[in-house]
């Protein structure tokens, strides 16, 4: 298959080949999709298990688990990563469910931190096993973390996310300060009726620990967290609210394919953001591929499935063929799917987000 090289700059298939062996390998290709977006983030879903159960991500006790066998070891991590970073992967985010419930996770962090092309190792969690394992994460060569905190208030983190405890993740958050696992990221989901009261509650609290909170427009992720479109609490919605109490603008300078639109406090205050999925899609923007726990190539959050990349890893073949899996599903990726639904909730037919049959959230780690 024809491989799609984008960037002038860069060097393609033609010059690459006059080049010694050495360079040839570590020159990264700019791999494109079929809207011209490069393979930049690899998102890598360790465990499909959590031990909570929020409301808008994975509501029910019981799924159908990944079975042991088929999980990835930390070794098939670590190459699928390598592959990734020659066609120019930079940033990896370990998520999950929830990734600290894989056993000795910093054993993974280091074998990434390892991987040539590497800039950026980052975590996101729950929180509520960090207080014991941030130090390891950091020394392990983690860079940064990002920590989900919906509400402050021990009732309505109960109502949201069913099982654990506030005062752990909390406990969490301050060992990952302490630990300098800096600076902190926190996501909060907003959900009408339930936390949006909340919004000020959380920015108060980011700007008096100075960590830059990201607000997250609630998503028809998956197929069973009962979606529909008034429990969407809008960017400008939570704009309109966060301003009334503290002016802010927006940062200048090029947001690239950051999913979080971001601004800044006028009083000093830091910086916050939202991202706003929903109501303003960057599909444009999209350079994130993601690897579920049993080894599958997912382009878009809201896929159906995924490409096996596992049964290749496992049949005993080479870098370079696993490689070329990778570059011809990117090839022919075209997914635009928050655009899509946008569009449809602006039409006549309006959106039927049951219509449409999703990978479960547990299996894609955001
Ligand atoms: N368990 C970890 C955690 O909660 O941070 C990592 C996995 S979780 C699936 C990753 C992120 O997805 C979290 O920040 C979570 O809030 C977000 N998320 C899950 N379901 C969502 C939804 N329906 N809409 C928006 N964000 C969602
Ligand atoms: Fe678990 Fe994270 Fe999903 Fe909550 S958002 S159920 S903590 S995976
Ligand atoms: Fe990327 Fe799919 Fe989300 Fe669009 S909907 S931003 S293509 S993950």
């Amino acid at each position: 298959m024809a491989l799609l090289l984008a960037g002038s700059r860069r060097p393609g298939r033609a010059s690459r080949s006059r080049l010694p062996v050495q360079w040839q390998y570590r020159i990264p290709r700019m791999l494109v999709d079929k809207h011209g977006r490069a393979l930049e983030d690899l998102r890598i879903s360790v465990t499909d298990r959590c031990n909570f159960r929020c409301t808008y991500c994975m509501p029910l006790d019981q799924y159908d688990w990944i079975s042991r066998d088929q999980i990835l070891s930390y070794e098939e991590i670590g190459r699928l990563a390598g592959v990734f970073a020659r066609l120019g992967v930079r940033k990896l985010r370990i998520t999950g469910g929830e990734p600290l419930l894989r056993a000795d996770l910093e054993d993974l962090v280091e074998m990434l931190a390892r991987v040539d092309g590497i800039e950026d190792i980052c975590l996101t969690t729950n929180g509520s096993l960090l207080a014991d394992k941030a130090e390891r994460l950091k020394r392990a060569g983690l860079n940064r973390l990002t920590l989900s905190l919906d509400s402050l208030d021990p009732a309505t983190f109960a109502r949201m996310a069913q099982r654990g405890d506030l005062a752990a993740v909390l406990a969490g958050l301050s060992a990952a300060i302490e630990t300098g696992l800096t600076p902190v990221k926190l996501n909060a989901v907003i959900e009408r009726g339930v936390n949006d009261h909340e919004v000020l509650d959380l920015v108060d609290y980011a700007r008096s620990r100075g960590l830059d909170l990201r607000f997250i427009e609630y998503m028809d992720v998956g197929n069973v967290n009962q979606w529909t479109s008034e429990k969407l609490v809008s960017k400008a919605e939570i704009l309109e609210c966060v301003g009334k109490r503290y002016p802010f603008e927006p940062l200048s300078g090029p947001r690239g394919s950051a999913p979080s639109e971001r601004y800044r406090f006028l009083d000093g205050g830091g910086v916050f953001g939202v991202i706003a999925s929903v109501t303003e899609p960057f599909c444009g923007a999209c350079t994130r591929a993601r690897l579920t726990a049993d080894g599958r190539l997912v382009t878009c959050l809201f896929s159906a499935g995924g490409h096996d990349l596992k049964s290749l890893l496992r049949s005993g073949c080479s870098d370079e063929e696993l490689s070329a899996a990778v570059q011809a599903i990117w090839n022919r990726r075209t997914d635009r799917y928050s655009e899509e639904r946008l569009a449809a909730i602006s039409s006549d037919q309006g959106y039927r987000p049951e219509a449409v049959r999703k990978l479960e959230m547990i299996s894609l780690g955001g």
